[in-house]
């Protein structure tokens, strides 16, 4: 899954306002912002395989520490404490760290069962919606347009960046989705997890978006 989880970390903002949506999609990409990290470190692994899925090329052969569920749910608790620690508030630390488990939930319903239940466990899971082309559109356009919705409800542009910087993220995340869905297969994993690195620059993006944006009453 790729725009559903910035989805929740959109409508995330209803559910805690006062968290910056830069710190929503942190959360809420958690495991994909670690993957690319790992893979260029040889930790773990995967592979260019194209008819894998329907929807991606990617073979993910082993990555336990980026996506088991046990190591979602210690990611959960490290992104939530550390909020508690800087911010104090339990509120958000809970639903940073609800944002964190999402990511697994939903990689869960579209990955093939390759998601490892903890490191070193052979049990994989994956109910496998990226075997259909038209699910995977329909759910994740579905769960991306709720979660923009959410967002322009629970706050409105203070000026114009507030707006600009808004519609042109939404794009970006939009356009990128459909490239990977409509694109050739990447070169090779290496090309995918550098790529994948840059995505930590729609976190300041983000930030830059909320710092432009008012709460509505
Ligand atoms: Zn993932």
């Amino acid at each position: 899954m790729f725009i559903g989880h910035f989805a929740v970390a959109f409508g995330a903002k209803k559910a805690a306002p006062r968290a910056s949506l830069g710190t929503l999609i942190l959360a809420s990409q958690f495991l994909d912002f670690l993957w690319p990290i790992l893979v260029l470190l040889g930790v773990e692994h995967a592979t260019i395989e194209p008819g894998n899925t329907v929807v991606t090329p990617l073979n993910f052969t082993d990555y336990p520490v980026s996506h088991s569920l046990l190591m979602a749910l210690i990611w959960s608790a490290v992104v939530g404490g550390a909020y508690w620690i800087v911010k104090r508030s339990v509120n958000i630390a809970l639903i940073l760290a609800g944002c964190v488990t999402s990511h697994w939930v939903l990689d869960a319903l579209t990955h093939r069962p390759d998601l490892p239940i903890a490191p070193g466990v052979p049990a994989m899971v994956g109910l496998g919606l990226w075997n259909s082309f038209a699910g995977t559109v329909v759910v994740e356009f579905a769960l991306f347009v709720a979660g923009i919705w959410l967002y322009v409800r629970t706050t409105a542009a203070r000026d114009r960046i507030g707006s600009i910087a808004f519609w042109a993220f939404a794009a970006f995340l939009l356009v990128s989705w459909l490239g990977n869905l409509f694109g050739p297969p990447p070169p090779d994993v290496r090309a995918v997890a550098w790529i994948s690195v840059l995505m930590w620059l729609l976190i300041p993006w983000a930030v830059w978006i909320d710092r432009h944006r008012v709460l509505r009453a």
